[in-house]
């Protein structure tokens, strides 16, 4: 730890600022009522689907004998995957991308059976069909393609450092010394570039919400993951938090799926790729005032 020099938090109230309207915005995806004859609700942009059938893709069968789906998500990632604790509803970009693929499944909300899975066990998860696919800040990695597959990208963001207003001294990744404690989840990529590429002592949790609460106490000097992520923490508390710095990775979010169900990555992709405006509704609902970039990415070819 080195002491932080109370300073100018002006840059990261202003992103946070911004970024606070996104997460109060979100509004439940369960309680739409009917629309107009298309199948929408009025809250949500997505239309259940009737009689879909996928031929070749065994997790879809097992759907389908089940009657319900099995997502894994994040629920303490403000704007991205969140479980309210007191009204018990989920919001998020990441979960109302996972409500999108189920009803494009033929699973309306009340046929989701959510589970929060962090980090590090997403693999397994997924590997003992605990999950049927999981939305949750998951990057594509080479590594991870080894067990898993996934469809996407459907979101692009970059890793950031996250500290408290008054401080200073860290500035963005170059900045940091090893006198810097810095936090992150277990399993992430996160995690791993701070090990590989910076000098900085870490320290590491399951989430990043148990991070977060280090740094307010003052027990870590960083919270390092996702920029998106870090927004969200920021603007819960803009007056003692602040994103510093510029992103210093990729982070090419997909949807984690049994490896080798390529049936199942193709449907998942040509959602995307043929879904209208309804990925950009369902940015600008969860995400649009917060700051972060807002582009569909093109997904990757199926493998
Ligand atoms: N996107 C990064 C990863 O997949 C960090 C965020 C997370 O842990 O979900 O490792």
């Amino acid at each position: 730890m080195r002491t932080s020099r109370i300073g100018a938090a002006f840059a990261g109230i202003a992103i946070a600022a911004l970024a606070l309207t996104a997460c109060n915005s979100g509004t439940p995806g369960s309680t739409g009522s009917e629309g107009e004859g298309d199948g929408t609700t009025s809250e949500n942009p997505w239309e259940v689907a009737t009689d879909v059938s996928i031929d070749g893709s065994p997790t879809f069968d097992a759907i389908s004998s089940r009657g319900s789906v099995k997502v894994g998500v994040k629920e303490d990632q403000p704007g991205l995957g969140y479980l309210d604790p007191t009204t018990n509803e989920r919001t998020g970009f990441d979960v109302d991308i996972a409500r999108w693929i189920a009803a494009s499944l033929g699973y309306d909300e009340d046929k989701i059976e959510f589970q929060a899975i962090p980090s590090a066990n997403r693999e397994q998860a997924i590997i003992n069909g605990d999950i049927d696919y999981y939305v949750g800040t998951y990057s594509i990695t080479d590594e991870r393609k080894q067990q898993i597959s996934f469809a996407g990208p459907y979101f692009i963001t970059g890793q950031g450092l996250l500290v408290a207003a008054d401080n200073d001294t860290i500035t963005g990744k170059d900045s940091l010394t090893a006198d810097d404690v810095v936090c992150s989840a277990t399993g992430s990529t996160s995690i791993q570039r701070i090990k590989d590429e910076t000098p900085a002592q870490t320290k590491e949790y399951d989430t990043y919400s148990t991070c977060v609460e280090d740094l307010k106490n003052g027990q870590v000097d960083a919270v390092t993951t996702d920029e998106a992520i870090l927004i969200g923490y920021a603007a819960q508390d803009p007056d003692n938090l602040k994103v510093v710095g510029d992103v210093f990775s990729e982070e090419r979010y997909g949807v984690g799926l049994a490896k080798g169900d390529t049936a199942l990555q193709e449907f998942i992709n040509t959602m995307f790729t043929d879904g209208g405006d309804t990925w950009q509704a369902i940015f600008d609902k969860n995400l649009g005032a917060s700051g972060v970039s807002a582009e569909q990415p093109a997904v990757d070819p199926v493998e």
